[in-house]
C-alpha cells in the first residue's frame, strides 16, 4: 500500500468511529465495559534469513535454557500460522532488509519483502538497515517497479511491499520538500498543522489498523544513530531526529485520529546479561530503554529491536503506569506475541491485561510447504552464482581474534581491499571497518560442508555482504593519526565502543589501553618506515568508512576521492589470485598497557 493510502486509511477511519462504537457497544449501558482483544505477532531483524541461519546466528536459547536451533522462513511460516487467531495482526521493527544472504540480496531484497508479505506482516518500523541502498530505493521496495541498474527480477517487475513501512522520526532535511506523507494527511488541518510545525516527513510516521471494531495505531521509528551506520550518500537529504520527541508527535497524531490503542514499532533497543531465557526481562537499560520509558503515555506498547536481544520487561511510562518493552531476538528466531485487551468505549487498551510471550521459532516443527517450496524456487535462482568456486583456504579463517582487535579475516580483506585499489587509486595502505566482517570463512565451507577449503562466491559473499564501493582518500599523517584515535571512546567524536579498523599487512603501529585519547596511537609505520604528521599517504577504504561512517569522521577530510570496485568484487578477485590462503597472523597491531 503506498504511504497516500495507508494515511487515507487512518482518516478514514477516525471517522468511522462513531459508526462501529455503536455497532459494538452493549445494549444496557449499566453493563461493565467491555472489551475485545487483540493479538501482535511481532519479528525484528530478520536480514533476509530465508533459508535457516547457520553458526551461532541460527541458535537460540530456549524458554527451557536449553540451546536449541532456530529460524529460517518456512519454520517461521509454520510458527506464525500456528500462533495466528482472528485477532491477529503481525507486525515488526526493522531491519528485515539489508545485510542479507545473497539468496535476499541478489535481487535486491525482493524475495525478502515478498515473504514477509506472505506471512501476513501488515506494518513494519524502518530499521537502519532499510537505508543501506539508499532512500530512493527503500521507496522502490515499498511502491514497486524494477531496480534502475539491475533491472527486474528473474520474478519479473516489483509490485511493492504489502505491508506498510513507517518512520515517524525520517525527515526532509530541507523544509521545502514535497512529501507525500504529508499530503495525504491534507483533510485533517489539525494533524496537517501539527505535522508541519514539526517537520517533513519522508515516510508515513504511523499506520492504523482495525481490529474486531477498534482501530489500532503504530507509530514507527528507527534508531537517531542512523546516519553514523548507514553510507553517507544515500540519506543526505534526510534527518533522523530524536525518537522520543518523533513518537510523542505520532502519538498526538493519532489520538488527533481518535486513535488510543497506541504500539510503538522502534528499531532501537539494549544489550541483555547473556545466558538467560527469551522470556526473561535481562535488557540492560540504555537506548531502547529510554525510549521505552519516556514516549508518551499514550502509548501502551514499545516493540523493539536493533540490538538482536530478545527480552520481555515491563517498565513504568511517565504516567507511572507499565508498559511492555520486548524484542525478539534477529534473523527470525524468535516471534514475539503480545496479547491485549482494548476497551471498546475508550478504545484504549487496558495495560493490565497486556500479556506477552517470546517463541523461539524452532525447526522440530513440519516446515511451511509454500514458503519451503517460495525458498527453493530463489535458492534454484541464485545457484549458479552462490556456488561458484572463487578461491581456496587452508583453514578457518575468523572474524575473531586477539587482544587488539585485529583479526585474521578482518586483515585478509584489507589486503584484499589495498590489492584492488592500488593501480587505479594509488593506495598505500588499507583500513576495514570491523563492523563489516561479517561472518567467518570456515574451511569445512557451508552450507554444503565441502570440506576441502573451497571458498565459493556464496560464502566470501556471506562476509561482505554490503555491496560497498572502494574508495581512495588523501590523508596526512595527522589526519590518519587521528582516523586511529578514533577507534577509542573518549574523544569528540563518541565512538560508542573500541572499534579496531582492520589494517593491510603494510601498516602497523602501537596503542596504548592506558593513554588518554589522543595520545593511544603511536610508531606508525608504513613498509616499516614512521609516517610524518604532513606526510602524504593514499588510504583505500570502503565508502560508508569514507563517507564517516562508524564515527571515523577523520575520514571526511580526505581529499582527491577516487571509486573503484565494489568490495565483495575486491575479495573475490583477491581469493582467486592467491593460491590456498592461510589465516593471517594478527601482529600489525600491538598492544601495550
Ligand atoms: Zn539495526
Amino acid at each position: 500500500m503506498t504511504s497516500r493510502s495507508l494515511l487515507r486509511l487512518a482518516v478514514a477511519g477516525a471517522v468511522a468511529t462513531t459508526t462501529a462504537l455503536m455497532a459494538v457497544a452493549p445494549a444496557d449501558a449499566q453493563q461493565a465495559p467491555r472489551t475485545v482483544p487483540v493479538r501482535l505477532l511481532a519479528l525484528n531483524d530478520f536480514h533476509g534469513n530465508l533459508e535457516p541461519p547457520t553458526g551461532s546466528s541460527g541458535r537460540m536459547i530456549d524458554e527451557n535454557g536449553a540451546t536449541v536451533d532456530a529460524g529460517g522462513a518456512a519454520y517461521i511460516a509454520t510458527h506464525m500460522k500456528a500462533h495466528t487467531d482472528a485477532n491477529t495482526i503481525a507486525v515488526a521493527q526493522g531491519d528485515l532488509i539489508g545485510a542479507t544472504p545473497l539468496i535476499s540480496a541478489a535481487y535486491h531484497d525482493e524475495p525478502s519483502v515478498e515473504f514477509l508479505g506472505k506471512l501476513g506482516l501488515k506494518v513494519a518500523a524502518v530499521g537502519n538497515h532499510e537505508f543501506d541502498e539508499g532512500y530512493a530505493e527503500l521507496r522502490r521496495i515499498m511502491k514497486g517497479g524494477c531496480h534502475p541498474v539491475d533491472g527486474c527480477s528473474p520474478a519479473g517487475e516489483w509490485k511493492g511491499a504489502s505491508y506498510d513501512y513507517v518512520g515517524a522520526n525520517v525527515l526532509f532535511k530541507n523544509a521545502g520538500e514535497k512529501s507525500d506523507a504529508l499530503a495525504a494527511l491534507g483533510s485533517r488541518p489539525e494533524v496537517t498543522k501539527l505535522l508541519s510545525d514539526w517537520g517533513v516527513p519522508a515516510l508515513p510516521p504511523v499506520s492504523v489498523k482495525w481490529m474486531n471494531g477498534v482501530p489500532v495505531g503504530f507509530i514507527g521509528l528507527v534508531t537517531q544513530t542512523t546516519p553514523g551506520i548507514v553510507t553517507a550518500e544515500g540519506i543526505k537529504d534526510l534527518k533522523f531526529v530524536d525518537e522520543v520527541k518523533a513518537a510523542n508527535v505520532a502519538s498526538k497524531v493519532l489520538k488527533l485520529l481518535g486513535v488510543k490503542a497506541q504500539v510503538v514499532l522502534v528499531h532501537e533497543g539494549d544489550q541483555v546479561t547473556p545466558g538467560q531465557s527469551p522470556d526473561a526481562c535481562s535488557a540492560v537499560p540504555g537506548a531502547g530503554n529510554r525510549i521505552a520509558t519516556q514516549v508518551d503515555p499514550e502509548i501502551d506498547v514499545v516493540l523493539s529491536g536493533h540490538s538482536h536481544q530478545a527480552y520481555l520487561c515491563k517498565v513504568k511510562d511517565p504516567a507511572g503506569n507499565d508498559r511492555l518493552y520486548s524484542q525478539g531476538g534477529s534473523f527470525g528466531r524468535v516471534i514475539t506475541q503480545v496479547d491485549l485487551k482494548v476497551d471498546v468505549r475508550t478504545r484504549d487498551v487496558v495495560r493490565s491485561s497486556v500479556v506477552a510471550d517470546n517463541h523461539v521459532v524452532t525447526r522440530t516443527v513440519e516446515p511451511d510447504r509454500d514458503v519451503a517450496d517460495f525458498v527453493q524456487t530463489w535458492k534454484d535462482r541464485v545457484a549458479p552464482v552462490a556456488n561458484r568456486p572463487v578461491g581456496r583456504i587452508t583453514a578457518d579463517i575468523k572474524n575473531t581474534g586477539g587482544p587488539s582487535g585485529e583479526t585474521p579475516l578482518g586483515d585478509l580483506i584489507a589486503d584484499a581491499q589495498l590489492a584492488a585499489t592500488k593501480t587505479g587509486g594509488n593506495a598505500q595502505i588499507a583500513l576495514m571497518n570491523p563492523g563489516g566482517v561479517r561472518m567467518p570463512l570456515t574451511y569445512a565451507g557451508s552450507p554444503a560442508g565441502e570440506g576441502d577449503g573451497v571458498v565459493t562466491y556464496g560464502e566470501a559473499f556471506a562476509v561482505q555482504p554490503f555491496n560497498n564501493l572502494m574508495q581512495v582518500v588523501t590523508l596526512t599523517g595527522a589526519q590518519l593519526k587521528t582516523v586511529l584515535e578514533q577507534q577509542f571512546t573518549g574523544g569528540p567524536n563518541n565512538q560508542p565502543f573500541t572499534k579496531i579498523l582492520q589494517p593491510s599487512a603494510n601498516l602497523t603501529y602501537t596503542y596504548s589501553t592506558s593513554a588518554a585519547w589522543g595520545s593511544k596511537v603511536s610508531d606508525i609505520r608504513i613498509d616499516g618506515t614512521p609516517v610524518t604528521d604532513t606526510q602524504q599517504i593514499r588510504v583505500a577504504a570502503n565508502n560508508f568508512l569514507v563517507g564517516g561512517g562508524d564515527a571515523f569522521l577523520a575520514f571526511k577530510d580526505g581529499t582527491d576521492l577516487w571509486s573503484g570496485p565494489l568490495d565483495i568484487d575486491a575479495f573475490v578477485d583477491h581469493l582467486g589470485k592467491n593460491g590456498p590462503i592461510a589465516p593471517p597472523a594478527t601482529d600489525r597491531i600491538t598492544v601495550t598497557s
